[in-house]
C-alpha cells in the first residue's frame, strides 16, 4: 500500500540520482528550460513515443511523416503565430524580473483559494476569464495589489506582448530576408504536406496524418521541470473530414485517447477532461486532457476541432489548392481538420508521476522497510527485465549469461550480481524493471528460474526456454 504524498522534489531526485533526466549542460551550470534524457529517460520517453506512434500509424487511415524544424518564414504568417503567438508579458521596475501576466494572476488567485477567500479568488477569476486586451490584465494586477513574489512591490510596467517563437538566420547572411523560425508546433508541418500525403499514399477523406517532433517556444517563464521548456517534443495528429462529419469524428477521437491513456496504466482520478470555455478563433470544440501533478492539474494533451482555418490559410497563402475532390460523387472540399497535440515531454513527466509510489514492505530480516517503485505499464518500462544469478557461482553465471544475452536480442534488459537479492528487487523497482529474473542452484537441476513481478512481488517458476514468451504474454 502507498504511504506517502507524492512531491516534486521527490521525483527530481529519483530522475536525477537513477538517471532518467539531468540538467541541460549541467557541468556549466545548466541552461534554464532546458533538460538532458539520461539512460533510463530516453527509454521511457522512447517507449512512450512509440507507444503513441504505433496506436496512430498502425491502422488503415493514418500516415507518418517527419517534417523540418524550419520552414518557409510564409507558413507562419498564413498559421497567424507571426502576428499572434504570444503571451502577455510584465516586468517588475524594482527586481526586472519578467512574468506571464495571466500567470501571475493564476498564481494570486491559488494563493487566495489557499487561504480559503473562495468569493475573491471567483471574482478575479471571472475578471481573467473575460479579459480581452493587455489593458485588462494590467488593470487586474493593479486593482488587485499584486506583488513581484522576488522583491514583493507592486512596481509594474504596463503588459506588452512577446512572441514566443525562437528566430534565426538561413545562411550566411544575418538580414531580414533571411529570417527563419524554429517551429513552436508540429502541426503546421502536417497541414503545409497535407496534398502531398493525399496524392502519395492512396488515402481518402477522413484519413490522418501523425508526426512525433522537436518543438521550440521561447516561455516568458520555464518551471514545473518538465512541464514548461524551451525545447520539447509533441506528437500531433490532424484528422482530416468532410465537413458537417467533424463533431462526429472529434467526439470519436476524444474518447480513442482516453483509452489510449488508460491502456498505458494512467489512474482515473488523475486525469480529467476539461472542455475549453473560451475558444480559440480557429476552433468550434476543444478539450484539454489534464493530468493531476504534484504542483495541480496541469495539460498534457489538447483535442481540437479546428474546421478548415488552417488548410484554407495554406491555400490563401500559398496560392495552392488544397482540396479533396471525391472521385465517385465529384464533390469538391477543403476538410475540416480534427487534431490531438500531445506534450511527448509532459506525457513523460506525467506517466513518471503517475508511476511513483512509495509503500511499506517487509524486508529480508522480518521488519519493516520503504520500498521506492515505479509502477509504468510494462510497455513503458525503461527496462523490461532483470537477470540475476543468486551467487557468484560459476555454473550460475554462465546459465544466467546465457539467459541474458538470449533476452537482449528483443528487450532491454539488465544483469546485476552484486548484493543481496532483496536489495537488486529494491534497485530495479527503483526503476520500474516488472520482471525480475534469478537462476538459483535449482536451475541447474531443474532448468527453470525464478521469475518475480514488481508490483505483487509474487514468485513464479518458469522453465528457462519459456522466459522470453512469459514476459511476452504479460505485456
Ligand atoms: P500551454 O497552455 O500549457 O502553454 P498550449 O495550450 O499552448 O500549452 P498546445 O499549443 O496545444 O499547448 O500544444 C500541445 C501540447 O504540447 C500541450 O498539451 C503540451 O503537452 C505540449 N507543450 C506545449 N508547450 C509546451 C512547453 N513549453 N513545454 C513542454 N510541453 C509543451
Amino acid at each position: 500500500m502507498s504511504t506517502t504524498k507524492i512531491t516534486m522534489d521527490s521525483i527530481l531526485s529519483l530522475s536525477k540520482r537513477r538517471g532518467f533526466v539531468f540538467q541541460s549542460s549541467e557541468i556549466y551550470g545548466g541552461l534554464n528550460g532546458c533538460w538532458d534524457y539520461g539512460p533510463l529517460g530516453v527509454e521511457l520517453l522512447r517507449n512512450i513515443k512509440e507507444a503513441w506512434w504505433k496506436s496512430m500509424t498502425y491502422r488503415d487511415d493514418i500516415e507518418g511523416i517527419d517534417a523540418s524544424i524550419l520552414m518557409h518564414p510564409r507558413t507562419w504568417e498564413a498559421s497567424g503565430h507571426l502576428s499572434q503567438f504570444s503571451d502577455p508579458m510584465i516586468d517588475n521596475k524594482t527586481s526586472k524580473s519578467r512574468y506571464r501576466a495571466d500567470t501571475l494572476i493564476e498564481e494570486y488567485i491559488a494563493k487566495l483559494r489557499n487561504k480559503n477567500k473562495t468569493i475573491k479568488a471567483d471574482e478575479v477569476e471571472k475578471r481573467l476569464a473575460s479579459v480581452s486586451s493587455n489593458e485588462d490584465y494590467y488593470s487586474i494586477i493593479i486593482d488587485e495589489g499584486i506583488t513581484d513574489p522576488v522583491s514583493g512591490t507592486a512596481e509594474w510596467t504596463e503588459v506588452r506582448n512577446f512572441n514566443l517563437m525562437f528566430k534565426t538566420y538561413l545562411g550566411p547572411t544575418e538580414d531580414s530576408n533571411a529570417v527563419v523560425y524554429l517551429r513552436p508546433e508540429t502541426a503546421q508541418g502536417i497541414f503545409v504536406n497535407f496534398k502531398n500525403v493525399l496524392d502519395t499514399s492512396r488515402q481518402k477523406i477522413p484519413f490522418g496524418i501523425a508526426q512525433i517532433g522537436k518543438s521550440f517556444r521561447n516561455e516568458i517563464n520555464t518551471k514545473n521541470f518538465l512541464f514548461r521548456t524551451r525545447e520539447f517534443e509533441q506528437m500531433e495528429m490532424q484528422y482530416f473530414v468532410k465537413p458537417g462529419t467533424h463533431k462526429e469524428y472529434y467526439e470519436e477521437w476524444v474518447q480513442i485517447r482516453r483509452d489510449w491513456y488508460k491502456r498505458l496504466g494512467m489512474k482515473d482520478e488523475s486525469l480529467r477532461f476539461k472542455n475549453h470555455e473560451k475558444l480559440a478563433h480557429y476552433a468550434d470544440a476543444a478539450v484539454d486532457i489534464e493530468f493531476l501533478f504534484p504542483f495541480g492539474w496541469g495539460e498534457i494533451e489538447g483535442i481540437h476541432s479546428r474546421t478548415d482555418f488552417d488548410l484554407m490559410k495554406h491555400q490563401e497563402f500559398s496560392g495552392k489548392k488544397l482540396e479533396f475532390v471525391d472521385t465517385v460523387t465529384k464533390d469538391r472540399f477543403v476538410p475540416y481538420v480534427v487534431e490531438t497535440a500531445a506534450g511527448a515531454s509532459r506525457n513523460f513527466m506525467a506517466f513518471l508521476c503517475n508511476a511513483y509510489d512509495e509503500e511499506t514492505v517487509t524486508d529480508d530480516k522480518g521488519g519493516e522497510e520503504v520500498r521506492t517503485v515505479l509502477r509504468f505499464s510494462p510497455e513503458l518500462a525503461p527496462v523490461t527485465a532483470a537477470v540475476f544469478p543468486l551467487i557468484n557461482n560459476e555454473n550460475l553465471l554462465e546459465i544466467s549469461t546465457k539467459l541474458y544475452k538470449s533476452l537482449q536480442q528483443s528487450m532491454k534488459v539488465q544483469f546485476d550480481k552484486s548484493g543481496a537479492i532483496g536489495r537488486r528487487y529494491r534497485r530495479q523497482d527503483e526503476i520500474g524493471t516488472p520482471f525480475c529474473i534469478t537462476v538459483d542452484f535449482e536451475t541447474i537441476d531443474d532448468q527453470c528460474v525464478t521469475i518475480r513481478e514488481r508490483d505483487s512481488m509474487m514468485q513464479e517458476r518458469v522453465s528457462l526456454d519459456q522466459v522470453r514468451s512469459y514476459i511476452q504474454s504479460k505485456m
